[in-house]
């Protein structure tokens, strides 16, 4: 792919091609940033741009030899490698399926690509194996281009095995160049992070995530802007929220909201055990919009202003709900998502945390109002 099919990310386009233009590539270049920002498209896209047999100034050409073999991910002198499972594997024995899911979504993540090749609740790594394969290969003459690049993703996930890498890296072969994609400074080998010219990539912003909804025609307007608000700048989950096009997020969490108001227990069994068969993914999405909800309804609350970005219907349900819900309320709601949010992400038993959660927000739609509490005390 070319550097312009990356949405955004404009700073980081221009300092590349400085990059390439003034002859001052790196030996390793890192980009990092947060999870669907576009750092591995930003990788695929320079690297084809260093190997294209006849650039232009701001891009590569997107249809010479190179730029062909580049676009289908077979050029030979690009090598992979990524986190897979299981000893003694190597990043190439999952070329094929690393190939396809990098060309439908260059903007995965680690679960999505762990799912892919079947590894769910397994750890991700870059093994000893593969760091012997990418010393040998490196170590092999370029077959067609001026450059061999090595993009790896994720270096995260490189034990201490990613000690043998130093220096490769330090002192590579002739017109080697190490792209690395990364998420997490903190669990990068200090050893590799000192020998590697980071650039940031920052989050996208809403407009970016609202235009690449657009441009990919995955929602209409309405919907592009009202996810882009609850992206937080990540197109991958973006994406995600776009194409679950059945679920409504609004109203299941009035009804939530409602039933766990009431508080009827087999109302509430009912609708746990429903929800809970709706996936983890969905699972994480809805309480992403939650605490959305819960921000903007806040934000209404205080400044009383029409000016929060929910969608019409939501403004009208939280318009209802400002007279039900206080101050005091919202923040332990928050809390008690967040907390939900966190108990999903590590795999807890949606049944039972549903459930739970369900009750704790009952006791807090119950409470009583702190004015009324301050007259008890008087
Ligand atoms: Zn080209």
């Amino acid at each position: 792919m070319t550097l312009a099919q990356t949405y955004g990310q404009a700073e980081v386009k221009d300092l590349l091609r400085r990059l390439l233009a003034q002859e001052r590539l790196p030996h390793a270049l890192l980009l990092l940033g947060p999870a669907g920002s576009g750092k591995l498209s930003l990788a695929l896209g320079f690297a084809q741009f260093i190997l294209c047999e006849n650039k232009a100034a701001l891009d590569a050409c997107g249809q010479c030899n190179a730029c062909l073999k580049a676009r289908k991910h077979i050029h030979p002198d690009i090598h992979f490698s990524f986190p897979t499972v299981g000893t003694n594997v190597k990043s190439d024995a999952f070329l094929p399926q690393w190939r396809t899911a990098i060309e439908d979504n260059p903007y995965m993540e680690i679960n999505d690509w762990l799912q892919l090749i079947g590894a769910d609740n397994k750890q991700g790594n870059i093994n000893k194996e593969e760091c012997l394969n990418i010393i040998r290969k490196l170590s092999l003459k370029t077959f067609e281009g001026s450059h061999k690049i090595l993009v790896m993703w994720l270096p995260e996930h490189l034990g201490k095995e990613g000690n043998r890498l130093l220096k490769l890296i330090e002192e590579p072969p002739p017109q080697t160049i190490f792209i690395l994609v990364a998420e997490n400074q903190e669990l990068i080998l200090n050893t590799i992070l000192s020998r590697c010219q980071v650039v940031k990539v920052r989050p996208l912003q809403d407009e970016e995530v609202e235009e690449a909804l657009l441009d990919k025609q995955l929602a209409d307007k309405e919907s592009a802007q009202a996810i882009s608000h609850l992206a937080d700048g990540n197109l991958n989950q973006a994406q995600k929220m776009a194409s679950e096009k059945e679920s409504d997020n609004a109203s299941l969490f009035l009804e939530w909201m409602r039933k766990s108001y009431i508080g009827n227990g087999v109302e509430l069994v009912k609708w746990v055990d429903k929800f809970s068969k709706i996936g983890r993914e969905n699972q994480k999405h809805f309480i992403r919009y939650a605490l959305h909800f819960m921000r903007e309804y806040m934000l209404l609350k205080m400044s009383n202003q029409a000016d929060v970005r929910l969608r019409s219907v939501e403004l009208k349900t939280a318009q209802n709900l400002t007279k039900v819900i206080a101050f005091d309320q919202i923040e332990d709601i928050v809390q008690l998502l967040n907390d939900c949010a966190y108990y999903i992400e590590r795999n807890a038993n949606p049944k039972v945390l549903f459930l739970d959660t369900s009750i704790q927000l009952n006791k807090i739609l119950k409470r009583k109002k702190p004015e009324v509490r301050t007259q008890v005390v008087q």
